[in-house]
């Protein structure tokens, strides 16, 4: 299996550029925003409660995630493989994957870390917000709080993948085109 990690802070182009990536590599793509998203859409239980948290841009619970990640993966059981994007988003996170990944005779292939100066970030989420109608993008207190939590919560994440020699850093700054090409070359390299 080709199972990659697209990391990166939010408004990094994670979204964009998984959406490239499935086609390429005959992949599966796993978003935990948008399974929450949708979640949220129908009213589930679950969605409820992860709406509680994602308004203020604060993390969904670990076990919450955990297992509801576990169960997307287990509903493509022929998979080539799979992007998870936006997942894992902390070191609990990541060790439970390593783990259920082990558990089906599996594991990460590479972190690819998409790269993108906080100015930057911000200013894209900005212009996100007008065409997202993503209540966590229209409001810059919760973007500061997004950014904060990735910076205590989740940047440690990428430390996870180095020791294991599976991170790689990939420049997320110019056109998508381009951004697009070196994530090919990052994955063509294995
Ligand atoms: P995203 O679409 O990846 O920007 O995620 C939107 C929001 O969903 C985040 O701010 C979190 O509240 C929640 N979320 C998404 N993925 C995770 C995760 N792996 N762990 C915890 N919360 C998550």
């Amino acid at each position: 299996m080709l199972n990659i990690v697209l990391f990166g802070p939010p408004g990094a182009g994670k979204g964009t550029q998984s959406e490239r990536l499935i086609g390429r590599y005959n992949l599966v793509h796993l978003s935990t925003g948008d399974i929450f998203r949708a979640n949220i859409k129908g009213e589930t239980e679950l969605g409820l409660l992860a709406k509680s948290y994602m308004d203020k841009g604060n993390l969904v619970p670990d076990e919450v995630t955990i297992n509801m990640l576990k169960s997307e993966v287990s509903k493509h059981e022929n998979a080539k493989g799979f992007i998870f994007d936006g997942f894992p988003r902390t070191n609990a996170q990541a060790e439970a994957l390593d783990a259920f990944l082990a558990s089906i005779h599996s594991g990460i292939t590479m972190m690819v870390g998409l790269e993108v100066a906080e100015n930057e970030l911000r200013e894209r989420l900005k212009k996100r917000a007008e065409v997202s109608g993503r209540p966590d993008d229209a409001n810059p207190e919760v973007i500061r709080n997004r950014i904060s939590v990735y910076n205590s919560e989740t940047a440690p994440v990428k430390d996870y993948y180095e020791k294991q020699g599976k991170y790689v850093a990939v420049d997320g700054i110019g056109s998508i085109d381009d951004i697009t090409n070196r994530l090919y070359a990052a994955i063509d390299t294995i």
